[in-house]
């Protein structure tokens, strides 16, 4: 089967689980756990900020990093489609209180003038703002790079509307590598950073914030009644160096394969992939075409993707896909949607 549903379905190559097993552990609620300090270290070093805090997973380190930075009964800036709006829903009323403000992008992403013609002036009827968030790469939109200058002019915004910003950077290793930016370019512009060990990069489980030194202890405390504090964590964040030392320079594979499979599937259907910048590919089907449909016919010939809404398809590439796969699933994928085609003109 080729899993091209998520870049998620990655495992732990054969060397990353022997280094696992080998990791120096210790309890790192109670004293920090020595491989977990080594990589919360290197997360803070490659993303210029003072310090970093592992946790179990992404959503988790969102949540803990919108309950750090907003406050109750305020408003909080998001683009409409990114991960916090769309599959964290509820989770910053449960536990921060705040409100999503979703701004509809004009374009693929949230800009700075989007997001100005959203904000309300200050005055004190109005709702308070506390948190503007941006997703880096921003996966709704096909895995698009955020550039560091648009970053830039979205934290101008929020600081003038004595916001924070917080950067769900769950794919901001894909971002480097695409724009040839440093990760420093991106993550200077927000106060705390998200990136996530089990996208594409084959570590099993893990996530870290990255912020400022003097935010760590709360962050710490948060992270506590989140229920994400753990014990011997250093067999995980093993994983996560050997990710961070031989995975990140290998994007650039998953970039290519994404552009062979956009490209093999428009060689026979033209204008339905959307030309990716990263490791996301989505597929728009013609009119009455439905997405569930192609993906189970897809699925029969051993290639899976995901149904993304009724008529879009969505294709992720990873170290567990060669580019042999891509061209073979843009081939399985291209018949799919002409059965799916002749289908509807019979029916
Ligand atoms: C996957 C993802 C998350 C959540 O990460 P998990 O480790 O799966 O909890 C958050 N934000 C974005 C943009 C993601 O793609």
């Amino acid at each position: 089967m080729i899993g091209l549903r998520s870049d998620t379905v990655t495992l732990p190559t054969a060397d990353m689980r022997r280094y696992m097993l080998l990791a120096e552990l210790g309890d790192d609620d109670r004293d920090g756990d020595p491989t977990t300090k080594k990589l919360e270290r290197m997360v803070a070093a490659c993303l210029g900020k003072e310090a970093a805090l592992f946790f179990p997973s992404g959503v988790m380190a969102n949540q803990a990093s919108v309950r750090l930075l907003a406050r109750s009964g305020t408003e909080v800036f998001i683009d409409a489609d990114a991960h916090i709006a769309t599959a964290e829903m509820g989770g910053v009323a449960e536990m921060t209180g705040a409100q999503l403000r979703l701004v509809a992008p004009s374009g693929s992403t949230m800009t700075a003038a989007d997001l100005r013609a959203v904000m309300r002036l200050p005055a004190p009827h109005q709702i308070e703002p506390s948190l503007v968030i941006i997703e880096n790469t921003h996966t709704g939109a096909g895995g698009v790079v955020v550039e560091p200058a648009e970053m830039a002019a979205i934290a101008d915004v929020a600081r003038a509307a004595k916001s924070h910003v917080h950067l769900d950077g769950a794919r901001l290793w894909h971002a480097s590598v695409a724009s040839g930016h440093d990760l420093v370019e991106f993550a200077k512009h927000a106060d705390t950073v998200m990136v996530d060990f089990s996208k594409a990069l084959g570590a099993p489980i893990g996530a870290a914030v990255a912020t400022t030194e003097a935010r760590i202890p709360e962050l710490w405390r948060i992270r506590k009644r989140f229920g994400g504090s753990m014990r011997q964590t250093g067999m995980l964040a093993a994983a996560a160096i050997y990710a961070l030392e031989r995975h990140i320079v290998r994007l650039a594979d998953d970039h290519r394969t994404a552009q062979a499979l956009a490209a093999q599937l428009s060689a026979r259907q033209p204008n339905r992939a959307r030309a990716p910048q990263t490791n996301i590919v989505l597929v728009d089907l013609p009119e009455g075409i439905d997405a569930s449909r192609v993906a189970s016919l897809a699925q029969a010939r051993g290639v899976r993707v995901a149904p993304r809404t009724a008529r879009q398809l969505r294709a992720v590439t990873h170290l567990g896909v060669s580019l042999a796969d891509v061209m073979y699933a843009g081939d399985v994928l291209a018949d799919a949607i002409d059965t799916e085609i002749v289908r509807a003109k019979q029916a």
